[in-house]
């Protein structure tokens, strides 16, 4: 099934042309399109037209079908796919406006030990309009369009490894981008990795200056491979050769993700040898404590302890915040909702 969210402003032209229709309607259906409307809710499109677009293409690739609201604000929405597969996003109230956490795919394939996601492998890709359809129907949702836009900041942190579905995560960029459209600058969305070395290079040269977020958890090789297969591949020195890259390229500074995980990675050897590796680097280490999964055994720092851990790498000259946790009581963290739903919990 074609997906129109995947058209660029001038594919739609050129689409357009195709059914033999005039080029300018494609400005009609991109806006449409960006206002979170499935083709038969466009009112300013001919039914024939409607009826040409719905023989070829879904009429909206995204449904929310279920919104679930914590008690500190935050939303989760689960959203099903054309094909049926469902996926999650979660929306954040911050003082400067809203955060949408989206996922990049259905799955991942990644394996890190202590992540939901990736419990039942990749099933697939999303396709750049799918990514965007989540925005958009979020936007919309809570009273949002093109010219009122509720939703001012995106990350890329929800299901699925962003850069290991890289051509269609560049190409959502562009589109979320376009000045016709919902138009998100890349300097308001967040983009997180494991650490897919040769990726994050090709990422620099895009012109699309995104900040750049490194899920590092721990900053010894040895311990990185017990939780996370992909430093196998990639060693932590060369993905801080990376990240500087991506400052030389792009002028911006970059993160450092680091979930706390009891006697694994808040050690005071730990907290040295971020110094060593990250004292005069430009960049800045959000802290958090695990979100506990049930499949998986790893404990969460104490609050106590991440507290210490914080202060710790402070006085150790590092630029850092333990950040809150948002919507635990809501299975906040990545893949857990969907992971819920596809195992029929009874609350879902
Ligand atoms: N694949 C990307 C983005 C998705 S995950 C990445 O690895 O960065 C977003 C962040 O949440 C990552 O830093 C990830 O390591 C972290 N994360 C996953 N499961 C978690 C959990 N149970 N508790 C705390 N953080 C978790």
């Amino acid at each position: 099934m074609k997906i129109l969210a995947d058209y660029s402003l001038d594919n739609l032209k050129e689409l357009m042309v195709s059914l033999g229709e005039k080029p300018f309607r494609a400005g009609q259906i991109f806006r449409n399109i960006h206002n979170g409307k499935g083709i038969t809710e466009m009112t300013d499109i001919s039914k024939a037209l409607k009826e040409k677009l719905l023989s070829e293409f879904c009429d909206n690739p995204i449904q929310i079908i279920k919104e679930l609201v914590s008690k500190d604000g935050t939303k989760k929405y689960l959203f099903k796919l054309y094909d049926g597969n469902v996926i999650e996003g979660v929306l954040m109230n911050y003082k400067y406006g809203n955060t949408l956490c989206v996922s990049t795919q259905v799955g991942c394939r990644m394996g890190c030990t202590f992540c939901a996601s990736t419990l039942g492998g990749l099933v697939r890709n999303l396709s750049s309009g799918e990514i965007l359809s989540e925005i958009l129907a979020v936007n919309r949702h809570i009273g949002g369009d093109i010219n009122k836009r509720q939703i001012t900041n995106v990350v890329l942190m929800g299901s699925g490894e962003p850069l290991d579905n890289y051509d269609n995560v560049v190409n959502f960029l562009r589109l979320l981008s376009c000045p016709d459209g919902i138009n998100i600058s890349p300097r308001n969305v967040s983009l997180s990795t494991c650490g897919l070395v040769p990726k994050m290079i090709a990422l620099a040269d895009e012109g699309l200056p995104v900040n750049l977020t490194l899920s590092l958890h721990s900053p010894f090789d040895e311990e990185r491979k017990k939780i996370m297969p992909i430093a196998n591949s990639y060693k932590v020195s060369e993905i801080i050769g990376a990240l500087d890259n991506y400052f030389e390229k792009t002028g911006r500074r970059y993160y450092l993700e680091y979930s706390l995980i009891q006697g694994v990675n808040d050690t005071e050897l730990c907290a040295k040898e971020l110094q060593r590796l990250f004292k005069s680097k430009p960049c800045h280490i959000n802290l958090i404590r695990l979100n506990s999964v049930k499949e998986k055994s790893l404990i969460a720092t104490t609050d106590k302890k991440a507290d210490e851990f914080m202060k710790k790498l402070e006085k150790l000259g590092l630029s850092v915040t333990l950040r809150r946790r948002m919507g635990d009581d809501i299975d906040g963290a990545c893949g857990q909702l969907r992971r819920r739903y596809i195992e029929g919990d009874s609350d879902n």
